[in-house]
C-alpha cells in the first residue's frame, strides 16, 4: 500500500459529499442531533454500515446531504476532501459535485458552487492551480510545496428536470474560468429518463464542455446504447453491458472510469475475480481507476491501486503505466497533460 501511495495518482471519479471523511460526518450529525434535527443514533447505524446495496447508498447520500448541505459546511468539506486526496499523491482531481437548490437557507445552485470554490481557496496544506488560466500565471512559480491541479465537473441528478438539468449546464459554462470542465450524469440509476437530460447534455457538448456519464450500472440496456450513441468523453462504472453494447462501448474507445471497491460493496459486480477490469485491460481499452465515494466506501486511491495490483496480479511498472496513461483522460488542456508527464517522469525513477 505505501507504494501505491507514493505514485503520483490522477483521480477523475469522486464525487464531493461521497468523498466526506466519517469524523466529520459524526461531528456534524452530533450538532443537529444535539439540536434536534435528526436523532444522532440513526445517522451513526447508517455511517457505519459497511456493506449497502446501492439502492441503500442513494438513501445514505439523502442523509449525507441534511448534514452537509448549508454554505459554510459545503466550504468545509471541500477543503478537507481536496486534501485528503493531495494527502495520497494525488497530483490531478476531478472533482465532482451536485450544485444544490434549498430556497429555505438562500442557497442557489451559484452559490453552493461559490461555497465549494471558497474550500478550494481555503486548501493550506498544499499549492493548487484551478483555473485554466493557471499555468499561464504560473501559480506554481519557486514553491517547493506540494502541488496540485483541482478541476470541478458539475453534475446533474438523475431526480432532475430539463430545466434544472440546463441551469446546472449554464451554470457550468459561467464557471469555465474557475476550472469547470464538464457535466457528469449521475443519481439513482433507476430514477429518470435519459430523454429528460439529453437535451441538456447536447447543448453542453455544443458548447464545448466535456461530458461524462454513469452508465451501466443497472442492466437498461437501451439507455446504455443510447448513452453510448452520444459518444460521451468518458463513462463511470459500466458494468451491466450486454454483449452487443460492450462491442460498442469498445469500438467508440470510450474511456472508462472504474471504481472497484463501489462495484463490489455494491454488488453491482458480484466479485472482483469477474470484474470487467480484466477485459478492458487485456484489451488495452482506455480506463482509469478512481474512489467514486471514499468516505462511503472506506476506501482511497492508493488501496483501489492496491486492491487491482493484488486481484490482477499486476506488478510496479504496470501499475505505474496505469496511473501515468490516465493522464490522456483528463478534461483539462494540453499544458496541464504536458506539466503532469513530467511530474511522472520525475517520479518514475524513483519507483519503478
Ligand atoms: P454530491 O454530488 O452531492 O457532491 O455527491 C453525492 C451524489 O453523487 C449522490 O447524491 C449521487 O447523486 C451521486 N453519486 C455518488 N455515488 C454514486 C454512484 O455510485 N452512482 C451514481 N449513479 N451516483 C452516485
Amino acid at each position: 500500500l505505501e507504494w501505491c501511495v507514493s505514485v503520483p495518482k490522477v483521480e477523475l471519479h469522486a464525487h464531493l459529499n461521497g468523498s466526506v471523511r466519517n469524523s466529520t460526518l459524526f461531528e456534524l450529525a452530533r450538532v443537529l442531533g444535539d439540536k434536534g434535527v435528526i436523532v444522532f443514533s440513526d445517522v451513526e447505524n447508517v455511517i457505519m454500515k459497511d456493506d449497502r446495496t446501492l439502492h441503500e447508498v442513494f438513501k445514505l447520500f439523502d442523509l449525507i446531504h441534511i448534514l452537509t448541505t448549508d454554505h459554510s459546511t459545503v466550504t468545509r468539506i471541500t477543503k478537507e476532501v481536496i486534501e485528503d486526496f493531495a494527502a495520497e499523491n494525488v497530483v490531478y482531481l476531478e472533482l465532482r459535485t451536485t450544485p444544490k437548490r434549498n430556497d429555505s437557507i438562500g442557497m442557489s445552485k451559484r452559490s453552493y458552487m461559490d461555497a465549494v470554490m471558497e474550500g478550494l481557496r481555503a486548501v493550506s496544506s498544499v499549492d493548487v492551480d484551478y483555473s485554466p488560466a493557471g499555468l499561464k500565471t504560473n501559480t506554481f512559480n519557486g514553491s517547493t510545496r506540494k502541488k496540485m491541479y483541482v478541476r470541478f465537473l458539475l453534475s446533474i441528478d438523475r431526480r432532475e428536470s430539463t430545466e434544472a438539468a440546463m441551469e446546472t449546464v449554464k451554470l457550468a459554462l459561467e464557471m469555465r474560468d474557475l476550472g469547470v470542465v464538464g457535466i457528469d450524469l449521475s443519481g439513482n440509476p433507476i430514477v429518470g429518463n435519459w430523454s429528460t437530460f439529453l437535451p441538456a447534455l447536447k447543448f453542453a457538448k455544443e458548447q464545448g464542455l466535456y461530458i461524462t456519464l454513469h452508465c451501466g450500472e443497472v442492466p437498461n440496456q437501451e439507455e446504455i446504447k443510447a448513452m453510448i450513441d452520444f459518444l460521451p468523453h468518458r463513462i463511470g462504472h459500466a458494468c451491466c453491458f450486454d454483449e452487443e453494447n460492450w462491442r460498442k462501448l469498445k469500438s467508440a474507445k470510450i474511456p472508462v472510469e472504474i471504481c472497484l471497491t463501489s462495484n463490489i460493496r455494491t454488488e453491482t459486480i458480484s466479485s472482483i475475480d469477474i470484474h470487467h477490469f480484466v477485459d478492458l485491460y487485456k484489451e488495452k481499452h482506455p480506463l482509469v481507476l478512481c474512489t467514486d465515494d471514499s468516505g462511503v466506501f472506506s476506501t482511497s486511491l492508493s488501496r483501489e491501486y492496491n486492491l487491482a495490483s493484488s486481484s490482477f496480479g499486476l506488478g510496479k511498472t504496470e501499475m505505474f503505466q496505469l496511473a501515468e496513461i490516465a493522464i490522456n483522460f483528463i478534461f483539462a488542456d494540453d499544458g496541464v497533460k504536458t506539466d503532469l508527464r513530467a511530474t511522472f517522469e520525475e517520479a518514475v525513477k524513483k519507483l519503478t
